[in-house]
């Protein structure tokens, strides 16, 4: 590699799971810079001491990035190198140092990018759904009333959403996706990415959900969650005549207000406007 560049910041990938995810150069900048400034200086010494190394760390979360960041620009300045990363991944990548960055700029310090592991990407690479245009909209504010808003606000996105999610949250996401989205989007989990229990689940969303309903032992470890677009109008089209199929065949079995009920869960659709439906197939058969 060529030498390192003084008075650089360096934004370093570290990896998601497999410690051995990491590129030659990111070992060589890591090994080479005068601080590593890591989410967790645990975790990051974790990783060095894998591949053989140490380095002067310090501390770079949320609480502190703020001042760390004035001091990490100094050393920059001042002709030093500096490396960031975070606990897995890509930094900045839903986790902190946007400070750092815009600052550095602000102030002219070169900075310099290290690519590797990121969780969105190496999901979309196996997810098996379009990947020409995707956007990322990483973790749902925690507000249930601001998550329901986003996700409405996606209803008619036709690129593939690529969310991150807490694994305690996953029930109440799916059903917040069939929710918002409908139930019938094509979608895939991927769980545990490059680890012992690595899982690429791909179902319609009403199929995650009943799956993970079945598998409890599945809903552990960390996931990317990869729902597909809109679809044309046509598909709209279809779309909404599967959900008088699926009303249809459940009104054979059941009364007009549960068969609207598990309609609305298992197409996402209201259940007020399936109840109606239901009614009116009724009435005319
Ligand atoms: N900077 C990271 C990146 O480049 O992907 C993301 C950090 S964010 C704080 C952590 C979230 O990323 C997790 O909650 C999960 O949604 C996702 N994630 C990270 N590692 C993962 C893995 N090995 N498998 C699946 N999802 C992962």
């Amino acid at each position: 590699m060529n030498r390192l560049e003084s008075g650089a910041l360096y934004v370093v990938a570290t990896p998601i799971g497999h410690l051995s995810d990491i590129t030659l150069r990111a070992l060589e900048v890591l090994k080479s810079v005068d601080c590593i400034a890591a989410e967790d200086t645990r975790h990051t010494k974790k990783l060095l001491s894998f591949h053989g190394l140490s380095n002067s760390l310090l501390a770079f979360h949320e609480h502190n990035e703020t001042r760390v960041a004035a001091a990490l620009l100094d050393r920059c300045e001042a002709g030093g190198s500096v490396a960031l990363v975070s606990d897995a991944g890509t930094p900045l990548v839903s986790d902190p140092g946007q400070n750092v960055i815009e600052k550095a700029h602000e102030r002219g310090v070169r900075v310099i990018p290290i690519p590797g592991c990121c969780a969105a990407l190496a999901a979309l690479s196996v997810a098996g759904l379009p990947v020409e245009r995707f956007v990322f909209e990483g973790f749902l504010p925690a507000r249930p009333a601001r998550r329901k808003k986003r996700l409405q606000s996606l209803s008619e996105e036709t690129r593939v959403m690529i969310f991150y999610e807490a694994v305690h949250r996953m029930p109440q996401f799916l059903d917040e996706l069939i929710a918002s989205l409908g139930g019938y989007r094509l979608a895939c989990v991927a769980r545990e990415l490059t680890k012992q229990f690595e899982t690429i689940t791909r179902l319609p969303l009403v199929e995650l959900k009943a799956y993970f309903g079945l598998h409890p032992d599945q809903l552990r470890g960390e996931f990317v969650v990869l729902v597909e677009g809109l679809k044309s109008s046509l598909e709209k089209e279809v779309a909404v005549v599967s959900s008088d199929v699926v009303l249809r065949c459940l009104l054979g079995e059941m009364s007009p207000s549960k068969a609207a009920a598990m309609a609305a869960k298992i197409t996402g659709e209201k259940k007020n406007k399936l109840y109606a439906k239901a009614i009116q197939m009724q009435s005319s058969s």
